[in-house]
């Protein structure tokens, strides 16, 4: 008796943040589109409103989409979020 467990139901893990957080306004609410082609992807803000668009290359992902918008943001100096102070 009582043997059975109920069943947790674990959220699995994804590869992928569903969100990013903004360059701009620093929450976690961009959300990157990749085009149906694979090809293109849209990186947009839905707290500040940043929108920007960025070509993909073969093997590309929503990962350098929002890197590209890190970078055009930042500039080409990566700026680890971890060394504030
Ligand atoms: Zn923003």
């Amino acid at each position: 008796m009582g043997r059975r467990r109920k069943k947790v139901v674990h959220i699995p893990k994804k590869k992928l943040p569903k969100f990013f957080s903004c360059p701009m306004c620093g929450k976690e609410t961009v959300r990157v589109e990749i085009s149906r082609a694979g090809d293109n992807a849209l990186t947009q803000c839905s707290s500040c409103g940043l929108k920007e668009e960025f070509p993909l290359k073969t093997a590309q992902g929503a990962v350098d989409a929002y890197c590209m918008l890190t970078d055009k943001i930042y500039g080409p100096t990566k700026t680890p979020p971890a060394t504030e102070q």
